[in-house]
């Protein structure tokens, strides 16, 4: 056995037995993966207790490996596939995604340049296509596929500082007379804008968070106001990131409105569709696409809403060549011979030089359930988000508490009442929890169900207060699982 594992790889015969335990394996726990508890109750630290600091000096054989994995790994994880994993935006895993991660494993290539695989390369270009035209973007938008949205609203912002400030690419920021820069989004938009700013030296300070109105999309009057302020006090509103699915609660900002603004102010627009982009490949739900064409550059995480496993992120940019002109170089001397053809070389699109080979799960699962196939899981995830909404508005002690968009519900328990004193009998009238208290309330129902591991999810803060939230996307959650967290929720909240 030492041996045979000192140089090589291990025997043809041995590797296939591995393979079909591990088939079986994987059978197995989807199959049974209602049975787990939903996430741990461990305290951090206690996995990483149960196993040895020092690394192994001798190899060991994968049965034992996988025992581990059955042992200490699994109990140990919040599992984002199981059905009443409700946490963020409904996660899910599929068969057909599963089967493309594994025809992935054995091929591991590079996709740097189309000569180190061109088969890489030129279905990268077939899948972003298609989900091009699955979400109606016109034809001047070509993408490019990285790991995550937070990744691509950097490079998107990289061009919009380069063509607002010429050369920054070449000569740096420092020493250069510039203005300082403007980046606006909303009060609802994720930080990754913040965090890009970092990155790009633009200061997240200067990522200007604009109000949201009612129902949580930005205000364009203040927009206008904001921009209008900031030249007068020698800024350079240099681009605005709209969000088409809030991270919170799904809401849609006013898409159209903003792009002729942003042509008005020759700023970039760039849009965050990480969540609600997959939606856009629904007829009725088309609207949410609306001004995208005059977008600049937008993200979609097929990720979170196409059933692509993670991850997979799509970077679209009107006239592409702006993004490569930022980012590509001369090719490194050992890539020279690899570059001369005139073809797609996706290392000259971005910071990351080599590629895993995205496309491949992608295209399988796209295959394997069509435009149809995608359509109808969305849809079952959009009418379960309505049916949970109608079991919170028919009870009296909860509350919606954003228009419920997409597979997303947010909600508050809203009627406790603080108890009255011990041995106070008698029908006096209790008193209302305060808002404050209705906080914690709300929060430890989360909690408390979270540690439970009957059921997972989240909770945020809108507008100060504590809710709960709700994701549907997942698409092993059927009705019952659904009945059944409402009830574990009903449950929870009146013990508390
Ligand atoms: C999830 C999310 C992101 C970040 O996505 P990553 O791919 O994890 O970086 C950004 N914006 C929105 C609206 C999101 O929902």
């Amino acid at each position: 056995m030492k041996d045979s594992q000192s140089v090589g790889d291990t025997p043809p015969e041995e590797f296939r037995k591995q393979l079909h335990e591990l088939a079986d394996w994987i059978a197995d726990f989807r199959e049974h993966i209602e049975e787990l508890r939903v996430a741990p109750d461990d305290k951090p630290g206690a996995i990483s207790a149960q196993l040895p600091a020092q690394a192994p000096e001798e190899g060991e054989p994968f049965g034992k490996i996988l025992d581990d994995i059955n042992r200490l790994i699994i109990p140990g994880m919040a599992h984002w596939s199981h059905p009443m994993f409700l946490g963020y935006f409904g996660w899910t895993t599929t068969a057909p995604g599963i089967l493309g991660e594994i025809i992935s494993a054995p091929l591991n290539v590079n996709a740097m340049t189309w000569r180190t695989c061109p088969a890489a390369t030129e279905l990268e270009s077939v899948v972003i296509n298609w989900i091009r035209q699955w979400v109606g973007l016109p034809r001047d938008f070509d993408g490019v596929v990285y790991d995550t949205a937070s990744v691509g609203i950097m490079h998107a912002l990289a061009v919009a500082r380069e063509e607002a400030s010429p050369s920054t690419r070449k000569d740096g920021l420092i020493d250069r007379d510039l203005p300082r820069f403007r980046v606006y989004t909303s009060d609802q938009a994720h930080n990754a804008a913040e965090k890009a700013a970092i990155a790009l030296g633009i200061g997240k300070d200067n990522v200007r968070r604009v109000p949201s109105d009612g129902e949580f999309q930005m205000e364009m009057s203040i927009l206008r106001k904001a921009i209008t302020e900031d030249r007068q006090s020698g800024f350079k509103p240099i681009a605005v990131v709209a969000t088409a699915g809030t991270t919170s609660t799904a809401s849609v900002d006013p898409i159209p409105e903003l792009a002729r603004l942003c042509r008005e102010e020759e700023m970039w627009l760039h849009i965050d569709a990480a969540y609600g982009g997959g939606f856009a490949i629904l007829p009725e739900f088309k609207w949410i696409a609306e001004g995208w064409s005059d977008a600049d550059s937008v993200i979609i995480n097929p990720h979170k809403s196409l059933f692509v496993p993670l991850d997979f992120s799509v970077l679209y940019v009107r006239d592409l060549e702006r993004l490569r002109r930022v980012f590509t170089l001369a090719p490194p001397d050992v890539l020279r011979g690899d570059t001369m053809e005139a073809a797609r070389n996706y290392m000259d699109y971005g910071i990351q030089l080599g590629r895993r080979f995205r496309a491949l799960k992608a295209w399988v699962i796209f295959r394997s359930l069509g435009r149809e196939g995608i359509a109808s899981r969305l849809r079952e995830s959009v009418r379960l988000a309505q049916v949970l909404a109608d079991w919170i508005k028919s009870d009296n002690r909860f509350k919606l508490v954003a228009p419920v968009s997409m597979g997303v519900v947010c909600f508050r328990f809203v009627r406790a009442v603080v108890p009255t004193r011990r041995g106070d009998a008698g029908p006096g009238s209790p008193t209302p929890a305060t808002e404050e208290r209705l906080d914690q309330l709300n929060s430890e129902i989360v909690e408390r169900i979270n540690a439970s591991g009957r059921a997972y999810l989240t909770q945020t803060k809108l507008r100060g207060r504590t809710v709960m939230r709700i994701g549907l996307g997942n698409v092993l959650t059927t009705e019952e699982h659904l009945r059944k967290a409402w009830e574990i929720i009903l449950e929870t909240a009146s013990e508390l």
